[in-house]
C-alpha cells in the first residue's frame, strides 16, 4: 500500500517535470537567465568586494553581499565602525560601480553598523558598559591633547557611535572645562559613580571628583590610585567608544595607567616640529612595553587655518607630522590646524566638532575618527564581552 503510494507520487513528480513541448523553450531561456544572474552576481560582487575602504585601507571583501534578480541588484554592508558621514558616498561609488554594467538596472543599498569589542592588555578584564578604550596620549604637554580627546569623542558620537570621556590628567584636567561640566557627580547606592552628561556624551574627570589642587600634589601611587579607582568605580552605560585623556608624557603614572587601565588602543597627539619626533618614539615606546597598540599619530596645529579669510598657511613648514609618524613607525591619522574658533570654542566648554558641525575642522575630525574606530576594527577581537548591537543606517 505504501509503495503504491510511492509509486503514485513518484509517477506525479515525473508528470510534473516532464516539460511539455510548447514550454521547453521558456524553461532554457530562464535557465539561461539564471545563470547569466549567477554569473553576474559573482562578477559584482568580486568588484564590489574589490572596492577600498579609506578608513582601513583594507577591500571591503566579505563585509560586502550583492545578490542579483531579474536585474536588480540588492547589495548589504555591514561596517564595523562608526561612519554615518561615508555613507552617501560609499552609497554613491557603489551604486557607480554597479550601474557601470548594463545588466543591472537598479540597485539598493543596506549599511549596517555592528560595534565589536577588541582584546585589552594580557590578564585585565574589559571595564563593565564599555565595549573598547582609546587612550589619547602625547609626549609632552601643551600639544592640544585635551582638545583632540573631546572633539575626537564628539566626532564619533557623530559618526554614530555612543561615546564617553575620562579625564585621567590629573595634574591639569581640562575636561570639565570644555565639556561645560560642574557640580558633584552622583552616585548610586552601591557608591558607584554616574558620569556627568555633556553635548551627548558620558563623561567623568578627576577634576569634578577632588579639589585640582590637592590633586596635584599626589605622589605616584596615590594618583595612579585614585585615577583607578574613577576608571573602575564610575557607572559607565552601554558605550561603544570611552576616549582616555591620559597626562602627557610617558612616566611612571602613565606607564602605570597604561598598564592597569583595560585599554584596546591608542593614539598620540603631536606637533609638527621635528622635536617632537622624540616625544612620539617615547609614547610608542611606552605603549609597546604594556602590549597596547597604538593606531597612528594626531598632528595638531599642523597649519595655521585663518578664521577670518580661510587662508591656511604652514607657518611650521610641510609634512612635519608625516615625518614624525613615518620615523615612528606609524599612521599619520590626520591634521588639525590652529584655528582661533578651534581652540575657543574648546575652551569654552561648547567644542566645535558639537557645537559648528558644519566647520571644516568638524569634517577633519570625522574623518580622523572614522579611521580611528577603522583601524581598531582590525585589532583582535575581545571575545569576553558579548552585547551585540546592530543598527540599521540606511
Ligand atoms: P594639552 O591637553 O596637550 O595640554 P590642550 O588641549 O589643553 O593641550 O590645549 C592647550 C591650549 O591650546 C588650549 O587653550 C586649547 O584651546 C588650545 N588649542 C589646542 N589645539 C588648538 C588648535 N588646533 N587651534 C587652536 N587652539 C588650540
Amino acid at each position: 500500500m505504501a509503495e503504491s503510494l510511492i509509486n503514485a507520487i513518484i509517477a506525479r513528480s515525473r508528470r510534473t517535470r516532464r516539460p511539455r513541448l510548447d514550454t521547453i523553450e521558456t524553461i532554457q531561456t530562464r535557465e539561461s537567465y539564471l545563470t547569466m544572474s549567477a554569473t553576474l552576481q559573482s562578477e559584482l560582487q568580486a568588484r564590489l568586494g574589490a572596492l577600498i575602504d579609506p578608513h582601513s585601507e583594507q577591500a571591503l571583501g566579505e563585509a560586502i553581499r550583492v545578490s542579483v534578480r531579474n536585474g536588480r541588484a540588492a547589495v548589504r554592508v555591514r561596517l564595523n565602525y562608526p561612519a554615518a558621514g561615508w555613507h552617501a558616498e560609499l552609497e554613491q561609488l557603489i551604486e557607480q560601480t554597479l550601474m557601470h554594467d548594463h545588466a543591472v538596472e537598479a540597485a539598493t543599498v543596506e549599511i549596517e553598523t555592528e560595534h565589536l569589542a577588541h582584546a585589552v592588555q594580557g590578564g585585565l578584564s574589559p571595564l563593565d558598559g564599555v565595549r573598547n578604550i582609546i587612550a589619547v596620549a602625547s609626549g609632552k604637554g601643551g600639544v592640544g591633547k585635551s582638545t583632540v580627546a573631546v572633539n575626537l569623542a564628539l566626532a564619533l558620537q557623530a559618526e554614530g557611535a555612543m561615546v564617553g570621556v575620562l579625564d585621567a590628567d590629573i595634574y591639569g584636567p581640562s575636561i570639565p572645562r570644555m565639556l561645560g561640566l560642574s557640580g558633584k557627580p552622583e552616585t548610586t547606592p552601591e557608591r558607584r559613580i554616574l558620569p556627568m552628561r555633556s553635548h551627548g556624551l558620558q563623561a567623568m574627570s578627576i577634576g569634578v571628583l577632588v579639589e585640582t589642587d590637592q590633586a596635584m600634589i599626589w605622589r605616584g601611587p596615590m594618583a595612579t590610585q585614585a585615577l583607578q579607582q574613577m576608571v573602575s568605580e564610575t557607572q559607565w552605560e552601554a558605550l561603544d567608544y570611552l576616549i582616555v585623556d591620559l597626562p602627557p608624557g610617558t612616566g611612571d603614572i602613565q606607564l602605570t595607567l597604561a598598564q592597569r587601565i583595560p585599554v584596546a588602543a591608542a593614539v598620540t597627539v603631536t606637533t609638527p616640529q621635528d622635536v617632537a619626533i622624540d616625544d612620539v618614539r617615547r609614547a610608542v615606546a611606552m605603549f609597546a612595553k604594556v602590549r597596547v597598540p597604538v593606531l597612528g599619530v594626531i598632528e595638531n596645529m599642523s597649519t595655521h587655518l585663518c578664521s577670518e579669510c580661510g587662508h591656511e598657511d604652514a607657518i611650521f613648514g610641510q609634512g612635519g607630522g608625516q615625518k614624525i609618524a613615518a620615523e615612528a613607525g606609524l599612521k599619520l591619522l590626520g591634521e588639525i590646524p590652529l584655528e582661533a574658533t578651534l581652540g575657543r570654542s574648546t575652551d569654552q566648554g561648547a567644542p566645535l566638532v558639537g557645537s559648528e558641525g558644519d566647520h571644516a575642522i568638524a569634517g577633519r575630525f570625522r574623518e580622523i575618527a572614522r579611521k580611528v574606530a577603522a583601524r581598531l576594527s582590525l585589532q583582535a577581537r575581545n571575545q569576553a564581552i558579548r552585547m551585540p548591537k546592530i543598527k540599521i543606517v540606511e
